[in-house]
């Protein structure tokens, strides 16, 4: 009968694509969840929605401008009415009315093209706001999306190296000679939660998997122990290859 120490080297082996494949997951959890990406995509919300109020902004002041311009336009078109009225002649008083409606429009018209020049200086302010604040949503927008474009191809490769290594593990599982050795290595990995190393070197007497460095006396037994019986480490019970 082989003694099922023979069988520990391959258990190494498949500790070790157990260990990366553990990372694998691990790192996809990490970019899953990452805080770093979350608060770009956050960022990179508010810099839509601050955009958009910009070109509103914009519109709207565009818009204020052009209906001050009407307004000096509609004045200014009842003044030249109103001065043909002059022109054609009446009586005094009709004239007297007409020049007082004049005067008053006239009055008005200066008005309205104050309220145009402060249109057009709010509308090349709001303008101004625009083209500085624009380029800086533009890049939150890109670095976001840069960032989520790396996480997924990162994520994609992974998935890879996920597939290669379940497939490894499998073969690895179906060459192994030892059943009984497998499901103890089985059942240590996945004690407490799981990821743990099942299977070790003791060398220069110290634990390859958890790192003890063992007493003299508990090494001693360790070596000691009788060929056909896995040593296993007193301290987290990994199977040790002495
Ligand atoms: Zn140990």
């Amino acid at each position: 009968m082989t003694s099922p120490r023979s069988a520990l080297p391959a258990l190494l082996e498949l500790q070790s694509v157990d260990s990366r494949l553990l990372t694998v997951m691990a790192r996809a959890k990490e970019l899953q969840t990452s805080e770093r990406v979350a608060s770009l995509m956050a960022r990179r919300t508010q810099a839509i929605a601050a955009a958009r109020a910009l070109e509103t902004a914009q519109q709207e002041a565009e818009r204020a401008v052009a209906e001050a311009e009407r307004e000096v336009t509609r004045i200014q078109d009842r003044i030249d009415k109103d001065t043909e009225r002059l022109n054609h002649g009446g009586s005094a008083k009709d004239l007297m009315g007409i020049q007082h409606e004049i005067d008053t429009l006239t009055a008005q018209r200066g008005r309205a093209e104050d309220a145009q020049l402060q249109a057009m200086d709010h509308a090349e302010e709001v303008t101004a706001d625009r083209d500085r604040k624009l380029p800086l949503l533009r890049a939150a927008d890109a670095e976001a999306r840069a960032a989520v474009a790396e996480r997924d191809v990162e994520l994609s490769r992974l998935k890879e190296e996920h597939a290669r290594l379940t497939a490894e593990r499998s073969t690895r599982v179906s060459e192994f000679t030892d059943p009984a050795l497998l499901s103890r290595y089985d059942g240590l990995r996945t004690a407490r939660g799981g990821g743990r190393i099942a299977v070790a070197r003791f060398e220069n007497g110290t634990c390859g998997a958890c790192g003890t460095r063992l007493s003299p006396a508990d090494a001693a037994a360790l070596t000691n122990t009788p060929p056909q019986t896995v040593p296993q480490c007193p301290e987290c019970s990994a199977l040790l290859l002495v």
